[in-house]
Protein backbone atom coordinates (compact mmCIF):
# COMPACT_ATOMS: atom_id res chain seq x y z
CA UNK A 1 0.00 0.00 0.00
CA UNK A 2 1.36 3.80 -0.63
CA UNK A 3 1.90 5.36 2.30
CA UNK A 4 -1.29 7.03 3.81
CA UNK A 5 -2.26 10.18 3.67
CA UNK A 6 -3.41 10.89 6.96
CA UNK A 7 -3.39 9.22 9.69
CA UNK A 8 -4.76 7.22 11.57
CA UNK A 9 -7.38 5.21 8.72
CA UNK A 10 -9.81 2.72 8.05
CA UNK A 11 -8.84 0.99 4.99
CA UNK A 12 -10.94 -1.17 3.17
CA UNK A 13 -9.37 -3.78 0.81
CA UNK A 14 -11.80 -3.79 -2.54
CA UNK A 15 -9.88 -7.04 -3.42
CA UNK A 16 -10.00 -8.99 -0.20
CA UNK A 17 -13.77 -7.99 0.28
CA UNK A 18 -14.14 -9.11 -3.22
CA UNK A 19 -13.09 -12.31 -2.47
CA UNK A 20 -15.51 -12.60 0.29
CA UNK A 21 -18.05 -12.29 -1.77
CA UNK A 22 -17.15 -14.73 -4.85
CA UNK A 23 -17.04 -16.99 -1.96
CA UNK A 24 -20.51 -16.49 -0.23
CA UNK A 25 -21.38 -16.55 -4.01
CA UNK A 26 -19.98 -20.27 -4.66
CA UNK A 27 -21.23 -21.51 -1.37
CA UNK A 28 -25.04 -20.06 -2.37
CA UNK A 29 -24.39 -21.58 -6.29
CA UNK A 30 -23.48 -25.01 -4.77
CA UNK A 31 -26.01 -25.39 -1.48
CA UNK A 32 -28.57 -22.84 -3.05
CA UNK A 33 -28.49 -20.95 0.74
CA UNK A 34 -29.49 -17.30 0.56
CA UNK A 35 -27.29 -14.89 1.91
CA UNK A 36 -28.06 -12.02 3.88
CA UNK A 37 -25.28 -10.14 5.01
CA UNK A 38 -25.60 -8.82 8.79
CA UNK A 39 -25.10 -5.15 8.71
CA UNK A 40 -24.19 -4.37 12.25
CA UNK A 41 -20.82 -5.51 11.66
CA UNK A 42 -20.09 -2.60 9.76
CA UNK A 43 -23.47 -0.61 8.28
CA UNK A 44 -21.31 1.58 5.80
CA UNK A 45 -23.24 2.91 3.26
CA UNK A 46 -20.75 2.59 0.55
CA UNK A 47 -20.18 -0.63 2.15
CA UNK A 48 -24.18 -1.80 1.54
CA UNK A 49 -24.24 -0.88 -1.76
CA UNK A 50 -21.07 -2.46 -3.10
CA UNK A 51 -22.86 -5.84 -1.37
CA UNK A 52 -26.20 -5.29 -2.33
CA UNK A 53 -26.05 -6.63 -5.88
CA UNK A 54 -24.54 -9.74 -4.23
CA UNK A 55 -26.91 -10.86 -1.85
CA UNK A 56 -30.43 -12.08 -1.18
CA UNK A 57 -30.67 -8.92 1.55
CA UNK A 58 -29.40 -7.84 5.01
CA UNK A 59 -30.24 -9.29 8.40
CA UNK A 60 -30.64 -6.33 11.29
CA UNK A 61 -31.00 -5.75 14.76
CA UNK A 62 -32.81 -2.36 15.55
CA UNK A 63 -35.02 -0.05 14.00
CA UNK A 64 -32.32 1.99 12.63
CA UNK A 65 -30.49 -0.58 10.73
CA UNK A 66 -33.93 -1.98 9.45
CA UNK A 67 -34.49 1.68 8.40
CA UNK A 68 -30.77 2.00 6.98
CA UNK A 69 -30.92 -1.59 5.17
CA UNK A 70 -34.77 -0.33 3.80
CA UNK A 71 -32.99 2.60 2.12
CA UNK A 72 -30.27 0.77 0.18
CA UNK A 73 -32.14 -2.39 -0.83
CA UNK A 74 -34.76 -3.30 -3.90
CA UNK A 75 -37.96 -4.14 -2.43
CA UNK A 76 -37.85 -7.34 -3.72
CA UNK A 77 -34.60 -8.08 -1.54
CA UNK A 78 -34.87 -9.43 2.39
CA UNK A 79 -34.72 -7.43 5.67
CA UNK A 80 -34.54 -10.09 8.80
CA UNK A 81 -34.77 -8.82 11.85
CA UNK A 82 -33.82 -10.85 15.29
CA UNK A 83 -33.55 -8.68 18.75
CA UNK A 84 -34.09 -8.82 22.53
CA UNK A 85 -35.12 -5.71 22.14
CA UNK A 86 -38.07 -4.81 20.15
CA UNK A 87 -39.94 -1.86 21.45
CA UNK A 88 -44.10 -1.28 21.17
CA UNK A 89 -43.71 2.11 19.76
CA UNK A 90 -41.48 0.54 17.25
CA UNK A 91 -43.17 -2.31 16.13
CA UNK A 92 -45.39 -0.39 13.83
CA UNK A 93 -42.16 1.03 11.68
CA UNK A 94 -40.65 -2.54 12.01
CA UNK A 95 -43.70 -4.09 10.61
CA UNK A 96 -43.34 -1.65 6.96
CA UNK A 97 -39.62 -1.85 6.56
CA UNK A 98 -38.86 -5.91 7.21
CA UNK A 99 -39.32 -8.88 5.50
CA UNK A 100 -38.64 -11.18 8.05
CA UNK A 101 -39.21 -10.26 11.82
CA UNK A 102 -37.56 -13.27 14.61
CA UNK A 103 -39.26 -13.05 17.52
CA UNK A 104 -36.45 -13.50 20.76
CA UNK A 105 -39.08 -14.86 23.34
CA UNK A 106 -42.52 -16.20 23.39
CA UNK A 107 -43.44 -12.87 25.19
CA UNK A 108 -42.62 -11.02 22.52
CA UNK A 109 -44.32 -13.44 19.98
CA UNK A 110 -47.81 -12.52 22.32
CA UNK A 111 -47.01 -9.14 22.41
CA UNK A 112 -46.36 -8.14 18.87
CA UNK A 113 -47.30 -11.13 16.24
CA UNK A 114 -50.77 -9.68 15.72
CA UNK A 115 -49.04 -6.04 15.27
CA UNK A 116 -47.81 -7.84 11.87
CA UNK A 117 -48.53 -6.71 8.69
CA UNK A 118 -49.47 -9.69 6.73
CA UNK A 119 -46.56 -8.55 4.66
CA UNK A 120 -44.11 -9.88 7.44
CA UNK A 121 -43.05 -13.06 7.77
CA UNK A 122 -42.98 -14.02 11.42
CA UNK A 123 -40.39 -16.30 12.66
CA UNK A 124 -39.27 -17.63 16.44
CA UNK A 125 -35.55 -17.74 17.29
CA UNK A 126 -34.64 -20.50 18.89
CA UNK A 127 -32.05 -21.31 21.51
CA UNK A 128 -30.76 -24.93 20.70
CA UNK A 129 -29.07 -25.11 24.48
CA UNK A 130 -25.57 -26.32 22.90
CA UNK A 131 -23.01 -23.92 23.70
CA UNK A 132 -19.73 -24.18 21.39
CA UNK A 133 -17.86 -21.02 22.20
CA UNK A 134 -15.61 -21.23 25.17
CA UNK A 135 -16.00 -17.62 26.34
CA UNK A 136 -19.53 -17.44 27.67
CA UNK A 137 -19.27 -13.44 26.57
CA UNK A 138 -19.54 -14.78 23.39
CA UNK A 139 -21.39 -17.89 23.82
CA UNK A 140 -25.62 -17.74 22.99
CA UNK A 141 -26.02 -20.75 24.49
CA UNK A 142 -24.62 -20.24 27.95
CA UNK A 143 -26.52 -20.93 31.60
CA UNK A 144 -29.53 -18.33 31.63
CA UNK A 145 -29.25 -16.92 27.95
CA UNK A 146 -31.64 -14.00 27.15
CA UNK A 147 -31.33 -15.19 23.06
CA UNK A 148 -34.19 -17.20 21.35
CA UNK A 149 -36.61 -19.64 23.32
CA UNK A 150 -35.47 -22.54 25.12
CA UNK A 151 -35.54 -25.45 22.56
CA UNK A 152 -36.58 -27.85 25.54
CA UNK A 153 -39.71 -25.71 26.09
CA UNK A 154 -41.45 -25.59 22.46
CA UNK A 155 -44.82 -27.02 22.03
CA UNK A 156 -46.62 -27.55 18.97
CA UNK A 157 -49.31 -24.26 19.53
CA UNK A 158 -46.13 -22.10 19.54
CA UNK A 159 -45.39 -22.36 15.96
CA UNK A 160 -48.88 -22.23 14.40
CA UNK A 161 -48.73 -18.96 12.57
CA UNK A 162 -45.11 -18.90 12.01
CA UNK A 163 -43.07 -18.95 8.72
CA UNK A 164 -39.77 -19.72 9.85
CA UNK A 165 -37.32 -19.89 12.23
CA UNK A 166 -34.02 -18.75 13.34
CA UNK A 167 -30.91 -19.49 15.35
CA UNK A 168 -27.40 -18.15 16.00
CA UNK A 169 -25.43 -19.60 18.11
CA UNK A 170 -21.55 -19.54 17.70
CA UNK A 171 -19.17 -16.76 16.87
CA UNK A 172 -15.65 -16.84 14.47
CA UNK A 173 -16.07 -20.37 14.12
CA UNK A 174 -13.24 -21.79 12.02
CA UNK A 175 -15.44 -25.47 10.82
CA UNK A 176 -18.82 -26.70 10.38
CA UNK A 177 -19.12 -28.99 13.07
CA UNK A 178 -21.32 -26.52 15.53
CA UNK A 179 -23.70 -26.37 12.63
CA UNK A 180 -24.12 -30.02 12.26
CA UNK A 181 -24.74 -30.95 15.74
CA UNK A 182 -27.23 -27.87 16.35
CA UNK A 183 -29.01 -29.05 12.79
CA UNK A 184 -28.93 -32.53 14.23
CA UNK A 185 -30.93 -31.72 17.36
CA UNK A 186 -33.26 -28.85 15.68
CA UNK A 187 -34.37 -32.04 13.65
CA UNK A 188 -34.81 -34.08 16.24
CA UNK A 189 -36.50 -31.85 18.62
CA UNK A 190 -38.26 -29.47 15.69
CA UNK A 191 -37.79 -31.37 12.72
CA UNK A 192 -42.22 -33.02 12.66
CA UNK A 193 -42.65 -28.83 12.19
CA UNK A 194 -40.50 -28.11 9.48
CA UNK A 195 -42.98 -29.00 6.42
CA UNK A 196 -45.58 -26.21 7.97
CA UNK A 197 -42.82 -23.95 7.92
CA UNK A 198 -41.25 -22.04 4.48
CA UNK A 199 -37.91 -20.99 6.03
CA UNK A 200 -34.81 -21.74 8.07
CA UNK A 201 -32.20 -19.41 9.38
CA UNK A 202 -29.01 -20.60 10.31
CA UNK A 203 -27.24 -17.00 11.73
CA UNK A 204 -24.07 -15.98 11.49
CA UNK A 205 -21.05 -16.76 13.09
CA UNK A 206 -19.11 -19.11 10.96
CA UNK A 207 -15.65 -17.41 9.28
CA UNK A 208 -16.58 -19.27 6.07
CA UNK A 209 -13.36 -18.17 4.11
CA UNK A 210 -11.30 -19.41 6.55
CA UNK A 211 -12.96 -22.79 6.35
CA UNK A 212 -10.61 -25.14 3.89
CA UNK A 213 -13.63 -27.84 3.15
CA UNK A 214 -17.45 -26.51 2.48
CA UNK A 215 -18.79 -29.66 1.43
CA UNK A 216 -20.46 -30.67 5.05
CA UNK A 217 -21.81 -27.00 4.78
CA UNK A 218 -23.22 -27.57 1.40
CA UNK A 219 -24.57 -31.01 1.78
CA UNK A 220 -26.62 -30.26 4.59
CA UNK A 221 -27.73 -27.14 3.27
CA UNK A 222 -29.29 -29.68 0.30
CA UNK A 223 -30.68 -31.99 2.49
CA UNK A 224 -32.45 -29.41 4.36
CA UNK A 225 -33.66 -27.73 1.01
CA UNK A 226 -35.01 -30.76 -0.04
CA UNK A 227 -36.01 -32.80 2.50
CA UNK A 228 -38.50 -30.30 4.50
CA UNK A 229 -38.35 -27.62 1.21
CA UNK A 230 -36.99 -24.81 3.22
CA UNK A 231 -35.22 -21.74 2.13
CA UNK A 232 -32.42 -21.82 4.23
CA UNK A 233 -30.63 -18.34 4.96
CA UNK A 234 -27.47 -17.52 6.21
CA UNK A 235 -26.38 -13.80 7.97
CA UNK A 236 -22.52 -13.64 7.95
CA UNK A 237 -21.32 -10.57 9.22
CA UNK A 238 -18.04 -10.97 10.46
CA UNK A 239 -17.07 -13.55 7.40
CA UNK A 240 -18.02 -10.60 5.22
CA UNK A 241 -15.83 -7.54 6.16
CA UNK A 242 -13.73 -8.75 8.93
CA UNK A 243 -10.17 -9.51 6.94
CA UNK A 244 -10.95 -6.84 4.37
CA UNK A 245 -10.21 -3.83 6.65
CA UNK A 246 -6.72 -2.81 8.14
CA UNK A 247 -6.22 0.12 10.85
CA UNK A 248 -3.28 2.08 9.98
CA UNK A 249 -1.74 4.35 12.87
CA UNK A 250 1.29 6.15 13.46
CA UNK A 251 3.56 6.31 16.58
CA UNK A 252 3.76 9.54 17.60
CA UNK A 253 5.64 8.95 20.70
CA UNK A 254 8.85 7.10 22.55
CA UNK A 255 10.00 6.74 25.62
CA UNK A 256 10.77 4.78 28.34
CA UNK A 257 8.69 3.65 31.56
CA UNK A 258 9.55 1.17 34.52
CA UNK A 259 12.45 -0.20 31.82
CA UNK A 260 10.26 -0.82 29.04
CA UNK A 261 9.59 0.92 25.51
CA UNK A 262 6.86 2.38 25.33
CA UNK A 263 5.29 4.09 21.42
CA UNK A 264 2.51 5.74 21.86
CA UNK A 265 0.01 5.51 18.37
CA UNK A 266 -2.38 8.25 17.06
CA UNK A 267 -5.39 5.31 17.69
CA UNK A 268 -6.43 4.30 20.57
CA UNK A 269 -8.60 1.05 21.94
CA UNK A 270 -11.55 3.87 21.29
CA UNK A 271 -10.83 2.85 17.51
CA UNK A 272 -11.29 -0.97 18.38
CA UNK A 273 -12.78 -1.35 21.23
CA UNK A 274 -12.98 -4.86 21.58
CA UNK A 275 -9.35 -4.98 22.60
CA UNK A 276 -10.30 -3.78 25.85
CA UNK A 277 -13.74 -4.98 26.10
CA UNK A 278 -12.16 -8.64 26.01
CA UNK A 279 -8.88 -7.81 26.85
CA UNK A 280 -7.24 -9.37 23.57
CA UNK A 281 -4.02 -8.27 22.14
CA UNK A 282 -4.61 -7.43 18.26
CA UNK A 283 -2.51 -8.68 15.66
CA UNK A 284 -0.03 -6.03 13.89
CA UNK A 285 1.80 -6.46 10.52
CA UNK A 286 5.36 -4.91 11.86
CA UNK A 287 5.73 -7.14 14.48
CA UNK A 288 7.93 -10.20 13.79
CA UNK A 289 8.69 -13.23 16.04
CA UNK A 290 12.62 -13.57 15.90
CA UNK A 291 12.37 -9.71 16.48
CA UNK A 292 14.75 -8.74 19.30
CA UNK A 293 13.24 -5.33 20.12
CA UNK A 294 10.07 -5.26 22.70
CA UNK A 295 7.58 -2.28 22.32
CA UNK A 296 4.83 -1.53 24.21
CA UNK A 297 1.87 -0.18 21.66
CA UNK A 298 -0.36 2.19 23.58
CA UNK A 299 -3.12 4.49 22.57
CA UNK A 300 -3.60 8.21 23.04
CA UNK A 301 -6.05 8.82 25.60
CA UNK A 302 -6.23 9.51 29.22
CA UNK A 303 -7.15 5.89 29.84
CA UNK A 304 -4.25 4.26 31.76
CA UNK A 305 -5.28 0.76 29.94
CA UNK A 306 -5.10 1.74 26.93
CA UNK A 307 -2.93 -0.36 26.02
CA UNK A 308 -2.74 -3.00 22.68
CA UNK A 309 0.04 -4.54 23.98
CA UNK A 310 3.40 -6.06 23.90
CA UNK A 311 5.26 -6.42 20.50
CA UNK A 312 8.61 -7.43 19.01
CA UNK A 313 9.88 -6.02 16.18
CA UNK A 314 13.23 -6.89 13.98
CA UNK A 315 14.15 -2.84 14.40
CA UNK A 316 14.12 -0.28 16.62
CA UNK A 317 10.54 1.56 16.65
CA UNK A 318 10.92 5.34 16.43
CA UNK A 319 8.10 8.20 16.09
CA UNK A 320 6.52 8.28 12.64
CA UNK A 321 6.89 4.74 12.07
CA UNK A 322 3.77 2.92 10.60
CA UNK A 323 1.50 0.61 12.76
CA UNK A 324 -1.09 -1.80 10.76
CA UNK A 325 -3.98 -3.68 12.28
CA UNK A 326 -5.06 -6.00 9.94
CA UNK A 327 -8.54 -7.77 9.63
CA UNK A 328 -10.27 -4.92 11.90
CA UNK A 329 -13.28 -4.80 9.62
CA UNK A 330 -16.28 -6.46 11.67
CA UNK A 331 -17.02 -4.60 15.26
CA UNK A 332 -14.78 -1.93 15.10
CA UNK A 333 -15.47 1.06 13.69
CA UNK A 334 -19.07 0.56 14.44
CA UNK A 335 -18.15 0.25 18.39
CA UNK A 336 -15.76 3.34 18.13
CA UNK A 337 -15.70 6.39 20.06
CA UNK A 338 -14.71 9.85 20.31
CA UNK A 339 -13.27 9.53 23.91
CA UNK A 340 -11.03 12.41 24.98
CA UNK A 341 -11.96 14.31 21.87
CA UNK A 342 -9.80 12.34 19.75
CA UNK A 343 -11.50 11.77 16.26
CA UNK A 344 -12.63 8.99 14.54
CA UNK A 345 -10.49 7.57 11.73
CA UNK A 346 -10.21 8.57 8.21
CA UNK A 347 -12.01 5.76 6.19
CA UNK A 348 -9.95 4.93 2.76
CA UNK A 349 -11.11 2.40 0.14
CA UNK A 350 -7.71 0.71 -1.71
CA UNK A 351 -8.64 -0.41 -5.19
CA UNK A 352 -5.91 -1.75 -7.32
CA UNK A 353 -3.39 0.30 -5.64
CA UNK A 354 -5.60 3.46 -5.41
CA UNK A 355 -6.42 5.06 -1.97
CA UNK A 356 -9.70 7.05 -1.92
CA UNK A 357 -10.89 8.95 1.05
CA UNK A 358 -14.70 7.82 1.91
CA UNK A 359 -15.00 9.97 5.18
CA UNK A 360 -13.13 11.91 6.96
CA UNK A 361 -14.47 13.06 10.22
CA UNK A 362 -13.91 16.93 11.59
CA UNK A 363 -14.15 19.42 14.31
CA UNK A 364 -17.91 20.34 13.26
CA UNK A 365 -19.19 16.62 13.56
CA UNK A 366 -17.85 16.63 17.03
CA UNK A 367 -19.57 19.52 18.13
CA UNK A 368 -22.34 18.68 16.41
CA UNK A 369 -22.74 15.58 18.41
CA UNK A 370 -22.19 17.23 21.55
CA UNK A 371 -24.63 19.99 20.34
C1 LIG B 1 -24.19 -10.74 15.12
C2 LIG B 1 -25.14 -11.60 14.42
C3 LIG B 1 -24.84 -12.09 13.14
C4 LIG B 1 -23.51 -11.91 12.47
O1 LIG B 1 -22.52 -12.54 13.21
P1 LIG B 1 -21.01 -12.66 12.66
O2 LIG B 1 -20.29 -13.28 13.82
O3 LIG B 1 -20.53 -11.27 12.39
O4 LIG B 1 -21.05 -13.51 11.46
C5 LIG B 1 -25.84 -12.80 12.50
N1 LIG B 1 -27.03 -13.05 13.09
C6 LIG B 1 -27.32 -12.61 14.32
C7 LIG B 1 -28.66 -12.90 14.91
C8 LIG B 1 -26.39 -11.87 15.04
O5 LIG B 1 -26.68 -11.46 16.28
Amino acid sequence: MSKLPTSPAFVIDQQALQESIELLNDLRALSGCRVLYSIKALPLISLLERLKPHVDGFSVSSLFEAQLAYEVLDKQQSIHLTTPGIRPNEIGQLNQVCSHISFNSLSQQQMFSNAGHKQVAQGLRINPKLSFVPDKRFDPCRLYSKLGVDINTIEAQDIVGLSGLHIHTVFSQYDYGALLQTLDKLQQQLGRYFKQLQWLNLGGGYLFKNINDHQDFIQLIRTLRQEYALEIYIEPGKAVIGDAVSLVATVIDCFVSDGKVIAVLDTSVNHNPEVFEYQRQPEILESHEQGTYQVMLVGSTCLAGDVFGEYTFLHVVKIGDTISFPKVGAYTLVKANRFNGYNYPDIYSLDAGVLNCLKRYDYADYREHWL
